[in-house]
C-alpha cells in the first residue's frame, strides 16, 4: 500500500474517510490467495455454499442502515434510495442462494453414447465496479460469480469505496473460505491493470464508461479472459399519443433524474408524439420541480448532489450557450457538488444533448409524428441498454419493443433492473448480462462430456 484516497462527501465537501490504495504488489498478491480460496470454496457441499450465499444475505440485512448511510454519505445518493438498493443486494444474494444447487446441464441424444454437458466455475472472477451505484453493482456480479463456484476480488471505484470496503469486513467476519471475497482499493490504472492482464483472473465484470471498457478488453486480450461489460447508456422514453399521458408524466422526471441523472439506465431522451407534446413538456417541467433537492440524509430528498467537483464541471459542458434549457428546479449553493435539474425542448437531433450520455440532471424532449420515426430515433444512438414505451395499444407496446435495439424495456413503466431477470446492453452499451439465471452463463464455463456404451 502507499497513497491514501481521500473520499469526499459531495454534498458537504468534506472528507469523510482516507483510504489505502493498493499498488501492484497487493493486487496480485489479492490474486493468488483468490487462487486458493476457489479451490478450497468449490470443494464445499452445494448446501454449505447456499448456506454461505445465505450468511452473506443475512450480514447484509442486519446492516442495511449503516451501509445505506455510507452510500448516501460517499455517493451523495438520497437516505432512502440508499436503503432501498442495501435492501436490493440483500435480495441479490437470497436469490442466488437459490441458484446454487439449480445451475443445470443438458443431456444430448447421440450415437453410440451418452452426452452431457456441465457449468463448470471459471475460477477467480474480478469485479470493477463504478460509482454510481457501487454495492449494489458489485453485488449483481459477486453473488452469481460466487453461486457457480467462483472467489471473487472487487475493485470498487475510488470515489465510492466506502460500502463495499464494510461489505468485504462484514464477508470476512462469516465462517467461510478465507479471502473468498476480497475487496482492493485503488485507482483503475493500477489495481484494474493488474486484474485485466493477471494470468490467474479468469473473468473480468467491468460496469463504467465505454471508453473505460473498451481499454479494460485490450487488456483482457492478452490472457483471453471472459468478459461481462455493463457500459454507458442514451435511453429512449418514448411517450405515444394513446398513452396514460399522466402517468407517463409522473413516471419520466425519476426516470432521468433519478440518483441526479448518474444512472445508465437514464432515459435522457424522451421522445413525445408531436400532438401532446405541449401538455407533456409543461406537465415534466411542474412534476421535476416538485422534486425536493437537497441533503442526502432528509428522508424526503429526491435529488442529491453530483458525485464530484470534476463530474460537475462534466455534465456543466453541455449547457452551451447556444443550447435553450429550461432550469427546473432550485439546488442549494455550495458547498457541495449540486446542479438543478434541466430540459431541453426540441434540441438539434445532431447536438451533445441528445448523442452523448450525459450523465447527470439534463433531458432532452425531442417531438416525433409516427411509430416509424420513434423507432428510428430510438435506435440513432451506439448505445442500446435501456428504455421505455408509453401506450395503451398492446401491439404498438410489442412492435415498438421487438424494434428498439436495447436490452431492456419496458411497457408503461420505468423499471430496469429486476434481480430475476437479466439485465445488459446492445451495441456499445457493452456485452454479457447480469442478473437472472442468465448471468451464470457468464460465469461458468459449459464442458461436454461423452460416454461410450459400446460393448
Ligand atoms: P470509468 O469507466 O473510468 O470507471 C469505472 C471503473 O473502472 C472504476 O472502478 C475505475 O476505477 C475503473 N477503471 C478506470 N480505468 C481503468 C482501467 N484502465 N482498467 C480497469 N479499470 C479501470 O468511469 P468514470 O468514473 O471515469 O466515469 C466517466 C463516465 O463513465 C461517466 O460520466 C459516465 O458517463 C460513465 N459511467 C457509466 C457507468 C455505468 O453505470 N454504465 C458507471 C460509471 C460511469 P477508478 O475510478 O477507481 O480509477
Amino acid at each position: 500500500m502507499n497513497d491514501l484516497n481521500r473520499v469526499i462527501n459531495p454534498a458537504t465537501e468534506e472528507v469523510i474517510a482516507e483510504i489505502p490504495m493498493a499498488d501492484t504488489a497487493v493486487a496480485e498478491a489479492a490474486v493468488e490467495k483468490s487462487v486458493i480460496a476457489q479451490r478450497e470454496w468449490i470443494r464445499m457441499s452445494l448446501s454449505a455454499r447456499r448456506d454461505a450465499l445465505r450468511a452473506i444475505a443475512g450480514t447484509v440485512r442486519d446492516h442495511v442502515e449503516e451501509l445505506a448511510l455510507l452510500e448516501c454519505r460517499d455517493v451523495g445518493k438520497p437516505i432512502a434510495e440508499a436503503r432501498g438498493e442495501i435492501g436490493g443486494v440483500a435480495e441479490c444474494f437470497e436469490y442466488y442462494a437459490g441458484v446454487v444447487d439449480k445451475i443445470l446441464g443438458d443431456t444430448i441424444p447421440v450415437e453410440g453414447g451418452v452426452d452431457m454437458t456441465f457449468r463448470e466455475p471459471l475460477g477467480v472472477v474480478a469485479v470493477i465496479a463504478p460509482w454510481n451505484f457501487p454495492l449494489p453493482i458489485a453485488s449483481w456480479n459477486i453473488a452469481p460469480a460466487l453461486a457457480a463456484g467462483n472467489s471473487v476480488v472487487v475493485k470498487p471505484a475510488e470515489l465510492t469505496p466506502l460500502s463495499t470496503i464494510r461489505f468485504g469486513e462484514l464477508v470476512a467476519a462469516l465462517d467461510l473460505p478465507e479471502n473468498l471475497v476480497q475487496v482492493v482499493t485503488g485507482p483503475g490504472r493500477v489495481v484494474g491493470a493488474v486484474l485485466t492482464s493477471h494470468p490467474s483472473v479468469a473473468k473480468i465484470s467491468f460496469t463504467g464508461s465505454t471508453e473505460t471498457g473498451q481499454a479494460v478488453m485490450r487488456s483482457a486480450a492478452g490472457t483471453m479472459k471472459r468478459l461481462t461489460l455493463e457500459l454507458g447508456g442514451k435511453s429512449a422514453n418514448i411517450v405515444f399519443a394513446d398513452a396514460d399521458l399522466s402517468r407517463a408524466i409522473k413516471a419520466a422526471p425519476g426516470s432521468v433524474f433519478g440518483n441526479t441523472g448518474q444512472d445508465c439506465c437514464a432515459r435522457s431522451r424522451i421522445l413525445v408524439e408531436r400532438k401532446v407534446l405541449d401538455d407533456f413538456v409543461a406537465g415534466f417541467i411542474e412534476q421535476t420541480q416538485a422534486m425536493t433537492i437537497g441533503d442526502p440524509e432528509s428522508e424526503s430528498t429526491h435529488l442529491g448532489p453530483l458525485v464530484s467537483a470534476a463530474h460537475r464541471e462534466t455534465v456543466s459542458s453541455f449547457l452551451t450557450d447556444d443550447v435553450d434549457a429550461v432550469l427546473a428546479g432550485n439546488a442549494p449553493d455550495g458547498p457541495g457538488f449540486w446542479m438543478a435539474p434541466r430540459v431541453v425542448v426540441a434540441p438539434d437531433p445532431g447536438s451533445r444533448i441528445v448523442r452523448d450520455e450525459i450523465f447527470g440532471p439534463i433531458a432532452a424532449i425531442i417531438p416525433f409524428d409516427s411509430e416509424e420515426e420513434a423507432v428510428r430515433m430510438a435506435n440513432d444512438t451506439i448505445y442500446g441498454l435501456s428504455g421505455s414505451i408509453w401506450t395503451s395499444d398492446v401491439g404498438r407496446a410489442l412492435r415498438v419493443a421487438r424494434a428498439v435495439e436495447t436490452g431492456t424495456v419496458s411497457v408503461n413503466s420505468n423499471s430496469s433492473v429486476r434481480i430475476q431477470t437479466p439485465f445488459g446492453g446492445f451495441k456499445q452499451s457493452g456485452f454479457g448480462r447480469e442478473l437472472g439465471l442468465a448471468a451464470i452463463e457468464g460465469y461458468t464455463e459449459l464442458k461436454n462430456v461423452f460416454i461410450s456404451t459400446a460393448e
